[in-house]
């Protein structure tokens, strides 16, 4: 943007569609450019917006002035803001607040805390190289520290927050109180080198001498690197830069996320199919948009081709991006990418802190890393000039955000393709049926690997009837003769073990024996599950808890019965029949600490762990050889779930798990426990046969009209009260009914499920109703609710009732 354009064009980080035109004010002029964030005033509030570039038309009325620039350097780069607002069209979200969900959280730094002048910027005062503008700040603070609020008040002009950051950060000036967002300040570190070889040493003390011979030899380097060799140096450094001899100056540097230095290694030579994989997808680099589906057994490579994909786009100039479902796989993912491509890789998930989180973005926008790996909201990675997105396991839910902006990364990730013409890459071995659809419908191109890396076989999957096993009670029932034995062989043979199961907890139905009543969450119309460890019942839901001596809620008994089953109950049960055995769980309960996943899996790396019992967590895309034997304890949980994908997720699930097992040397056992032996999901996993689970899904969703077949768009309704929630739940049903009557040729192909209320009809203390639009055409569904948006902004927007608009839905209940 040129400074001559005083008008620009911001989102609003506020619930509403429009963008609005501000102008700015001379002096703010120079610090102005597109992705930073200014302080604007909003009716009588003041705000923070986007600035997204120069106005193109400039709307009649009263144009406000912006009040402040917050950044000093673009959040994201120009390349984003179309992707932004498509987001915002297609998922129904204001820009503005589309924006900010995509940014690093903690970013707030305008605030309220003090400065003053450093040394260095008394010294800067003489300096010619300070601007009137720093001039003036650094004068004002000669008198003494200023609230930075009071700042602009008694200069009599705005002073840009973005100067202030940078006199901060040359160490000009101090901030006394801590910025309020101190997790997310750079971290700055003082480094030394030298500033005039030839002065003469003699005269100097020995440590002196010393520090002045370290800096020959290494040039510059960070003061603490220098402690190291010459412990005095902190308090010498100081006369020898008065004196001439060193320079001192502030970098920035950087938190590392990785917890160990990794070895390099290079590119294996690939198989023929791998080969071939990689060979179809490069001929498409610089060719414009186009997205593959890698569809490849579980071990048979998909990651290298990746790999290798990645580095052609590199060696093009471009840049990669890589998502991955879960935190767990990104150590695993970052690893690989790290030994073969080293430093230049930034890693952006949840794990990081707010200060790690903003540093790894800042290397991307700096383009001082050319690959970013991370989760779901990764696909914001502020990448410019994008040549290839990966998605791995691109079946995984966990893509779907499920709170706030609703989006799914997975096909943002081809939006985000399209948009950037270059390459999408989707991996998995169970496909989401989505995307075979679009695959068969020639959207996608399929790419395929069909057999395991070194032709090693597939597990060998064998089934166990639970329905039979009818010798034991309780959790013992779980832990069949079959399972035990394998576990046992696999034991003796130093290999390692997995037990799926998809629950945590002790036990996940508290039943009073008195009369009957399960234990209910007070704020959720859901079971209670009962911890072990906690010594308490939980909501899986809300995360209420309360003691485990809780009385029945309706009887008052105390008499409560712990039946069901979840992770922590086999843990026990295993321990129990396996003493030698080193053992441990991880699910939700377990990882909560940070770094505690890297724990876990570094345990299965090093063999430190011979059974690792754990949910889905462990289920997904690890690599790791010892695994010789999967134990699936209940293959049923998650097919008995009210919802159509139930069958889709369970035959996923299964066929991940298993392919956990023989990656190494030996062969790999599954034992698969079930109540639905018969089940086609489940014989479909058995068989590990996708496309014989497919074909017969497929006939299903299409004889139900559901999607792949058709699109959905959800109304999630959700109050404190029941009655109003009710009432705003009809009205909009009637509304929607309402419009579908009044263009019967648009919308004709919309079919309005409901009002209903939803299964779950209260958690954490709302009342929960919905609304399921489905139609055939996603243009005509979208201009539906758009419509209906427009039309009718105040039936979406209640002090009362919160009306969700989720965009292909994935969790219905
Ligand atoms: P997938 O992601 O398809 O399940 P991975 O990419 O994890 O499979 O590969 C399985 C294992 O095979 C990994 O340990 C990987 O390093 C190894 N591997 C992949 N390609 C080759 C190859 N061409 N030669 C030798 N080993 C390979
Ligand atoms: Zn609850
Ligand atoms: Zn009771």
């Amino acid at each position: 943007m040129t400074p001559e354009n005083a008008y620009i064009e911001v989102a609003v980080a506020l619930p509403v569609y429009k963008t609005f035109t501000y102008s700015v004010p001379q002096e703010l002029l120079p610090f102005i450019s597109t992705g930073k964030r200014i302080l604007i005033p909003f009716g009588r509030r003041r705000v923070t917006g986007y600035v997204l570039g120069t106005a193109t038309e400039i709307t009649s009325g009263e144009i406000k002035h912006i009040l402040d620039v917050l950044d000093e350097e673009p959040l994201f780069p120009q390349s984003m803001i179309p992707f932004f607002q498509w987001i915002s069209d297609y998922y129904k979200h204001p820009l503005g607040d589309a924006i900010k969900n995509g940014l690093p959280g903690g970013l707030t730094l305008y605030d309220y805390a003090s400065i003053a002048l450093t040394k260095a910027g008394k010294r800067a005062l003489q300096d010619h190289g300070t601007s009137p503008i720093e001039r003036n700040v650094l004068m004002l603070l000669e008198a003494g520290p200023v609230r930075l609020k009071n700042l602009s008040r008694k200069l009599g002009r705005i002073i840009p927050a973005a100067l202030i950051q940078s006199l901060q950060r040359d160490g000009r000036i101090s901030s006394i109180r801590e910025l309020k967002a101190a997790a997310t300040k750079t971290r700055m570190e003082r480094f030394v080198s030298l500033a005039d070889a030839k002065l003469p040493l003699d005269r100097l003390s020995k440590p002196r001498k010393k520090i002045m011979a370290v800096l020959k030899s290494e040039g510059e380097i960070p003061v603490a690197e220098l402690r190291k060799q010459v412990p005095s140096a902190p308090r010498l450094i100081r006369a020898l830069e008065n004196d001439g001899y060193l320079k001192i100056r502030h970098k920035r540097v950087y938190r590392d996320p990785f917890g160990e230095s990794i070895a390099p290694d290079s590119a294996p030579d690939l198989n023929v199919e791998q080969r071939n994989a990689v060979a179809q997808i490069t001929g498409c680099l610089d060719h414009g948009y186009t997205t593959f589906l890698l569809q490849g057994v579980t071990g048979s490579g998909k990651t290298e081709v990746y790999m290798q994909v990645a580095a052609e786009t590199l060696s093009k100039g471009k840049r990669v991006l890589v998502l991955v479902p879960e935190i767990a796989l990104i150590t695993q993912m970052e690893r690989r990418f790290r030994a073969r491509f080293g430093e230049r890789i930034a890693v952006l998930h949840s794990g990081l802190s707010a200060g790690e989180r903003y540093d790894q973005w800042s290397r991307i926008l700096k383009q001082e890393a050319d690959i970013a790996i991370g989760a779901r909201s990764a696909i914001f990675a502020p990448l410019a000039d994008i040549g290839l997105i990966v998605v791995d396991e691109e079946h995984d839910t966990s893509y779907k955000q499920e709170n706030n902006l609703r989006y799914n990364a997975r096909d943002l990730a081809v939006v985000r393709a399209k948009l950037n013409d270059c390459v999408a890459l989707l991996g998995s071995a169970t496909p989401s049926l989505q995307s075979r659809y679009n695959a068969s419908a020639k959207k996608f191109i399929e790419v395929k690997l069909e057999a395991r890396i070194q032709s090693r076989p597939l597990p060998h999957i064998e089934i166990v009837d639970l329905r039979q096993e009818m010798g034991y009670r309780g959790v013992r029932r779980f832990i069949t003769p079959v399972l035990q034995q394998a576990i046992t062989d696999s034991l003796q043979r130093k290999e390692q073990v997995l037990l799926f199961l998809n629950r945590r907890g002790f036990a996940n139905l508290a039943l009073c024996a008195s009369c009957g009543n399960p234990l209910r969450c007070k704020r959720c119309d859901i079971s209670l599950t009962f911890h072990q460890k906690a010594n308490a019942f939980k909501c899986h839901y809300c995360g209420f808890s309360c003691a485990a001596t809780s009385n029945c809620q309706i009887c008052g008994s105390s008499d409560i019965k712990k039946l069901g089953l979840g992770t922590e109950k086999i843990e026990i049960a295993i321990n129990e029949l396996f003493p030698n055995a080193r053992i441990a769980r991880m699910d939700r309960d377990t990882t909560i600490r940070k770094g505690a996943i890297v724990k876990l899996l570094k345990g299965l790396r090093d063999r430190t762990v011979d059974i690792l019992i754990g949910t889905q967590m462990i289920a997904k895309g690890h690599d790791y050889p010892g695994i010789t034997v999967v134990g699936i304890i209940c293959a049923d949980l998650s097919l008995n779930f009210p919802d159509f994908r139930a069958g889709e997720r369970t035959f996923q699930l299964l066929a991940q798990v298993s392919g956990r097992a023989g990656r190494g040397a030996s062969p790999g056992r599954v034992i698969l426990q079930t109540y639905n032996p018969d089940h086609f999901s489940i014989m479909a996993a058995k068989n590990q046969d996708f496309n014989s689970f497919f074909d017969q899904e497929m006939r299903f969703r299409k004889a139900l009209n559901y999607p792949p077949f058709s699109r959905m768009i959800q109304l999630k309704i959700s109050g404190k009260d029941k009655l109003k929630t009710k009432e705003q739940a009809l009205n909009l049903g009637d509304l929607c009914k309402g419009l579908k009557a009044t263009s019967p040729s648009d919308y004709d192909s919309i079919e309005i499920m409901g009002p209903i209320e939803a299964s779950f009809a209260k958690i954490a203390n709302r009342f929960r109703w919905q609304i399921l639009l489905k139609g055939m055409q996603a243009g005509a569904l979208h201009k539906f609710i758009g419509q209906l948006l427009a039309d009718r902004p105040k039936a979406f927007h209640n002090q009362q009732v919160r009306v969700v608009i989720d965009v292909d839905p994935i969790s219905l209940l």
